[in-house]
This record gives structure tokens, C-alpha cells and sequence, in this order.
């Protein structure tokens, strides 16, 4: 962007862009009707904020005052937010810019942008295909370059899946890093609020200013001002994380990209093992659904509208009905509590890979992103599987980012491959300092 051109002319520049391109796409599900006064106002500042003049697509999980939270769901179609979820105060506050809400899974629930009640989101850098989920929109706004950066929230990958199959930087933090005041949940225990961005300065940018502990969110941890480290020189050790069952394919872009990283960066590689990784699917779900049922019993069709049973999706009614199932009182929180156990289990073994190496590194998900429709006709237990690299670092509570890593040739296409980085908690601008040196080899 040069120097004097004005906010309100980079504005009107995407909304063109969005008017001729989004009907394809099917990213925003409303845009901000006060857009370019607030460009305007931003414009005639004469103390810049630290996100001045940054432009940002927030999932319609993230409340913004005036604009719809709608979950991409029936039950909140006409939900107006009343208020400003704690990210999006701040935003503003260093003259951020939010032009519109983006779709998603109906109530982040999903792997591919399918399940939204308003329609799946294409995937421009793949057109066809799923962007996968459940940020869909805020993946693909960015790809199709209808914002600078945007919002999203992942619970079991929900950011990352989503950035690797769209090609652009992916940041989930630690658990507890930034505020969910605002963040309408799935799973209260696992979900965070993160960013989406075409490289990792920007994201880390955006995090320094949201990440923070806040009494409105009594999960939110004081971690140290969170800050992207310097890894130019630095000479690390990292851990290899293999997948039985990951796409070939896949692998051989993460492999190349491992290769690349010794060879350029010096640093060091090990393989690593996570015991008990296997089970994180199998434990990711129930502690989603039983948070899930109980986090909508508000949505009872008295104050919002329509009852959610009545009017959602098939994956949001599982849910719901799975999670009443999980939690009657007659199995006294047995399986919950078991999977709570996992859960631990999975956290302590990262500890211990944190020990040994800096990060660990992986594919993001271990299949290609399909053509839109064909969820409909896999199982149920195919599209869990897709969360089953993403989910363990939401059950550790440790942050994690994907990073463009190239492309995977089907034909004519070229189908973009994140790797996954995942460093301990609270170590989130170590992992961006990571990032920024593997994004920096080869785009
Ligand atoms: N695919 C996972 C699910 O459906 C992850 C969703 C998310 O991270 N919000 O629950």
C-alpha cells in the first residue's frame, strides 16, 4: 500500500472486489453498512493505532455490535450483536476496520464450510473444492483477497484446516491466550479465537494487540505480553509428527518441507511420538458435544427466535441429541470424565515432547481438500478423522499455526498444503517467530 493512499479507497477496492467475486465465492453473510464512514474515520486520525487502517472479516460466531452473529445457523438468522466481543473492542480501539461477517459451519460445527445454513464457500485457490472448516469464510476471504486479515475460532482445527486448504497463515493460540468474551461457544473448553492473514507479521501483529488476560473470560491466562521472537539465528530441534493414514501426497510436501528447513535454517530434526494421539478424535468429540448441548439450551426459541432443534442442520442436531445422550443423569459424567482423562493424558505427553524439542511439526489435516457436495456422501467417521492432527493441540491447550507449505498436483489443479507448528503453552510468539522463518523459505 503506498503511503498516501487513503483507507476509504482500499476499502471501496475490496468491496468491488467482494460485489463482483462473492457470489462465487460465498464468504460474507452481511457487510458492515458503516464501513466507509468508518474508513473515513479512521482516515482523519493523526495518531495511528497499532492495526491502522487494517481491514478485517470476522466469523459470524464473534459479536460485533450491529452486525449479525448468526452462527451461519437458522436459530440466530436475525441475531443483531448488541455488543462488541472483547477482540473486536480492541481492534477498533488501534483503528482496525471490520467489513463484514463471514460465513462458516453452522455454529463452528464441521470440518469443510458445508454445514452452514446459508450455503458451502468455494475455495478460490482451489475453485470447486471445500475450503474447509469451520472457517470457512474467514480462509477464503483472505485467499480471495477481500479483506487484509480475519477472525476465526477453532476448537478442534476450525482455523488451521481452513488455512492450509486455502493458502494463507493460520494462527490458533494457547488456550486461555485470548479473551472469548463475545465468542458464541461450541466447546467453551477448547475453542479459541485466532487469526487468519497472508503472512505471519501481520497475524502476529493482530495477536499482540487481542491476546491478554481478561475478568470477562476467567479462562484467559496471563501469559507475558505476547510478542513474535526472533528465530533468524537461532538454532532449534524439531519433532517430526507422522500420521498413519495421511495422504501420501500430503506427506510428501510436509517431507520436502522438513528437508528444506535442514538444509536452509540448520536447524535440527527428530522424529516424535505422541502416545495415546490415536484417541484424540475419539476424545475430542463427546467433551464437543456435551459442551455444546449445554452451551444451547439458551437458544430455546424465547428470546432468539427459533428453537435450535427445529431449525438446524443434521451435524448441530447430532450434536445436540449426542450431547443430552452423553449427559443423562444416569451415566453420572462417566464419559465425560473419561475423556477428560484423555484429554490430560494427551497434554502431559506434549509436556514431555516440549522437553526434547522446540516444536513439533506435521501436516495439518491428512486429506485434500474435497469437491463441495461430496461430504454429503462420506461417513461420519471419514470427516471426523480430518480433525485428527488438529484436535490434539486444542485438547493440550497449546498454540499451533499453519503455514503455507506448497502444493499438492491433481491434473490441472494445484491444491494448496499447510505444515502445522505447534509450540507449548503460553509459547505463542515463539511459535510465530518459528513460522515466520519456515514461511520466509519458498511460497
Ligand atoms: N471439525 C471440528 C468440529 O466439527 C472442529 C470445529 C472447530 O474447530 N470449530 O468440531
Amino acid at each position: 500500500m503506498g503511503k498516501e493512499e487513503l483507507i476509504e479507497e482500499k476499502v471501496k477496492g475490496y468491496l468491488s472486489r467482494i460485489k463482483a467475486e462473492d457470489k462465487k465465492v460465498n464468504a460474507f453473510l452481511e457487510l458492515n453498512g458503516d464501513v466507509l464512514k468508518e474508513a473515513r474515520k479512521v482516515d482523519s486520525k493523526k495518531k495511528k493505532g497499532k492495526l491502522f487502517g487494517l481491514v478485517f472479516g470476522v466469523k459470524s460466531n464473534i459479536n460485533v455490535l450491529g452486525l449479525k452473529a448468526s452462527c451461519a445457523s437458522e436459530t440466530l438468522k436475525d441475531y443483531k450483536s448488541t455488543y462488541d466481543a472483547t477482540v473486536i473492542k480492541k481492534i477498533k480501539e488501534e483503528d482496525g476496520i471490520i467489513i463484514g461477517m463471514l460465513n462458516c459451519d453452522e455454529f463452528a460445527s464441521g470440518v469443510s464450510g458445508e454445514n452452514s445454513a446459508f450455503g458451502a464457500t468455494d475455495n478460490s485457490a482451489a475453485p470447486g473444492r471445500i475450503t474447509g472448516g469451520s472457517s470457512s469464510g474467514s480462509a477464503a476471504a483472505v485467499a480471495a483477497g477481500f479483506c487484509d486479515l480475519s477472525l476465526g475460532s477453532d476448537t478442534g482445527g476450525s482455523i488451521r484446516t481452513p488455512a492450509s486448504h486455502c493458502g494463507v497463515i493460520g494462527v490458533k493460540p494457547s488456550y486461555g491466550a485470548v479473551s472469548r468474551y463475545g465468542l458464541i461457544d461450541l466447546s467453551m473448553s477448547l475453542d479459541q479465537i485466532g487469526v487468519l492473514g497472508k503472512n505471519v507479521e501481520d497475524c502476529a501483529n493482530v495477536l499482540s494487540v487481542i491476546a491478554g488476560k481478561e475478568d470477562r473470560d476467567t479462562s484467559t491466562r496471563d501469559f507475558g505480553k505476547l510478542k513474535m521472537e526472533n528465530y533468524g539465528k537461532k538454532k532449534i530441534k524439531i519433532g517430526v509428527l507422522r500420521l498413519r493414514g495421511t495422504d501420501s501426497k500430503i506427506q510428501k510436501v510436509i517431507d520436502s518441507k522438513v528437508k528444506e528447513i535442514v538444509e536452509k535454517l540448520g536447524w535440527n530434526v527428530g522424529e516424535i511420538e505422541i502416545e495415546n494421539i490415536e484417541l484424540a478424535v475419539e476424545t475430542y468429540y463427546p467433551l464437543v458435544y456435551v459442551e455444546f448441548f449445554s452451551g444451547t439450551r439458551r437458544f430455546d426459541g424465547r428470546k432468539y427466535g427459533k428453537k435450535i432443534e427445529d431449525v438446524s442442520g443434521k451435524e448441530v442436531l447430532r450434536r445436540i441429541l449426542g450431547g443430552s445422550e452423553i449427559s443423562k443423569a444416569e451415566f453420572a459424567g462417566q464419559y465425560y470424565r473419561k475423556a477428560l482423562g484423555v484429554k490430560n493424558l494427551i497434554s502431559l505427553e506434549f509436556e514431555k515432547a516440549f522437553k526434547k524439542f522446540d516444536c513439533v511439526v506435521s501436516p495439518v489435516t491428512p486429506v485434500l481438500p474435497w469437491k463441495i457436495g461430496q461430504g454429503e456422501k462420506m461417513s461420519l467417521e471419514e470427516i471426523y478423522a480430518a480433525d485428527a492432527l488438529t484436535c490434539p493441540s486444542n485438547l493440550a491447550g497449546i498454540c499451533a499455526i499453519s503455514v503455507p507449505a506448497g502444493f499438492v498436483k491433481e491434473g490441472k489443479e494445484e491444491i494448496p498444503v499447510g505444515i502445522q507448528v505447534m509450540c507449548g503453552k503460553g509459547e505463542d510468539g515463539k511459535l510465530l517467530g518459528i513460522a515466520r522463518e519456515i514461511e520466509g523459505l519458498s511460497r
